[in-house]
């Protein structure tokens, strides 16, 4: 707490805080350090899972290829999940209502999995209304409430949920896409049992890149 106050050189603050502390001030304490720290911290947890998966998996060369690929996991992480204002500039702003982000969606999953399994969970998802655009349904808790992005939440009972900020542009489809991909990894799972952030993001950011192939070919117009 003394480091976001000095930080904000709110040193009345830090004096109010200690006569009484809030957690309030202690949960934007918190999202300042996040936001403050995330490159360090991001580097930090890499590190962290290469050296258990070395430890306990891992044999000669496919260090070096788990190498690569954290590398890669944590420049990709830092052009889409952390923006900067450069890159915020380049949003997609192609205009897109949210069934027509959806019907995208759908045809993508149609076109990689022929089998039709993820197609028929993205329904299943939809029907059991587990895409959610109002910040104050009652399965958001207090901790997403803050959240504006897109992310998948974990409501309880093994019921994982999408919360979906439409931005009504061709942005959507591919959040969706990121999204059920969390989805799918999540959902047989609970919440203290999935794979570690940034590990995590792995799969979901190979399929969103798949949806911009997907949407580049298609050539919307
Ligand atoms: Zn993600």
């Amino acid at each position: 707490m003394g480091i976001y106050y000095c930080d904000a050189k709110n040193y009345q603050g830090y004096h109010d805080y200690w006569k009484k502390p809030c957690e309030e001030a202690k949960e934007q304490a918190f999202y300042w350090f996040q936001e403050k720290y995330r490159f360090p911290l991001l580097d930090y947890m890499i590190q962290n899972q290469l050296e258990v998966l070395k430890k306990y998996y891992l044999h000669g060369n496919q260090e070096e290829i788990l190498q690569e690929l954290s590398e890669m996991i944590s420049t990709t992480l830092v052009a889409t999940t952390w923006q900067t204002e450069e890159l915020k500039e380049k949003e997609i702003v192609y205009p897109l209502s949210k069934n027509q982000a959806k019907y995208l969606v759908e045809e993508f999953l149609r076109e990689i999995d022929p089998t039709l399994t993820w197609l028929n969970e993205f329904y299943t998802l939809e029907k059991s209304n587990r895409i959610i655009d109002n910040i104050t349904d009652s399965r958001l808790d207090r901790k997403h409430k803050h959240l504006t992005s897109w992310h998948l939440f974990y409501a309880g009972e093994k019921e994982w949920c999408i919360y979906a900020p439409w931005r009504n542009t061709l942005e959507d489809s591919i959040s969706l896409v990121h999204e059920f991909c969390h989805y799918i990894t999540c959902k047989d799972e609970i919440a203290s049992n999935t794979t570690v952030f940034p590990l995590s993001e792995f799969s979901s950011l190979f399929f969103e890149t798949l949806m911009c192939e997907f949407l580049k070919k298609k050539e919307l117009k």
